[in-house]
């Protein structure tokens, strides 16, 4: 089906156009922050976890209100939008200048969040359950757009298989599934599906080749230093020479990146 297009104050999700969200998986301090985001030369959507959904909870669990503080302030520095997970309802008013709210993977299936996401005007970044089928994750958006909100993008983000060699299995026929089935945009998250960093240029190669609308790349200025997810992120400069080679990659199927 024909994709339909998000146009976020004139961010355009679902064109030719590959969006690129980049930056952190958690915010940890502002350095850190603005050190990583300030560095990455193309990117479309700044992003970093606030409240993070860990599954064990002795990991560090976000910044919360002050990591919301830290994205509004590079929100406004660098005159790029931010995208940030909403782990609950009661959290929405701290989101009032955020245009992007991610739902996390953990999340998908949270009926009620997704209904109350339903009743804004966001944009909805929701990211497939890794135990959930494409169908799920389809009815999952159909709660939020029942409730009125059409603004809603799929993230493939790798499922649980039996194969372990890296963390998820990403599920590339999720593109074209997708597709086929729904007008949403779809975009794809390597860095979770790999869970190191030397697998991420190829399955975000292969993402942009099947169709992907945007890809989320985890991204850090002290990889070994992060406090979440630190074997899958990259350097900033392996991110900005990444973007170079997907932009090859882009061009060959008639899109662009940059
Ligand atoms: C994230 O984007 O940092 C994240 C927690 O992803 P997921 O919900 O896909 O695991
Ligand atoms: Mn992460």
């Amino acid at each position: 089906m024909q994709t339909k297009l998000i146009n976020n104050k004139g961010l355009v999700i679902g064109g030719n156009k590959i969006i690129l969200i980049a930056g952190p998986c958690a915010v940890e301090s502002k350095e850190l922050y603005t050190s990583t985001v300030n560095n990455l030369k193309y990117v479309d959507i700044l992003r970093g976890g606030a409240f993070k959904p860990r599954t064990n909870p002795d990991s560090f669990l976000g910044l919360e209100n002050k990591g919301i503080e830290i994205l509004l302030e590079s929100q406004k520095e660098l005159n790029k939008p931010v995208v940030t997970e909403l782990t609950k309802e009661s959290n929405l008013n701290l989101f009032n200048d955020i245009d992007y709210i991610q739902v996390g993977a953990r999340n998908m299936q949270n009926f009620e969040l997704l209904k109350a996401l339903g009743r804004t005007n966001k944009t909805i970044i929701l990211k497939r359950g890794f135990g959930n089928t494409i169908d799920e994750l389809l009815e999952a958006a159909h709660y939020i757009k029942k409730e009125g909100n059409e603004n809603i993008v799929l993230v493939e983000r790798g499922i649980r298989t039996f194969e372990t060699s890296t963390r998820f299995t990403l599920d590339l026929s999720s593109i074209a599934v997708i597709k086929a089935k729904s007008t949403y945009p779809v975009f794809v998250d390597p860095s979770h599906a790999a869970g190191t960093k030397e697998y991420v240029e190829s399955l975000a190669k292969a993402a942009i080749a099947a169709g992907a609308d945007g890809i989320m790349i985890e991204t850090h200025i002290n990889p070994e230093k992060a406090l979440s997810d630190s074997k899958q992120a990259l350097t900033v400069d392996e991110y900005n020479d990444l973007v170079l080679k997907l932009d090859k990659v882009a061009k060959a199927i008639g899109r662009t990146i940059l």
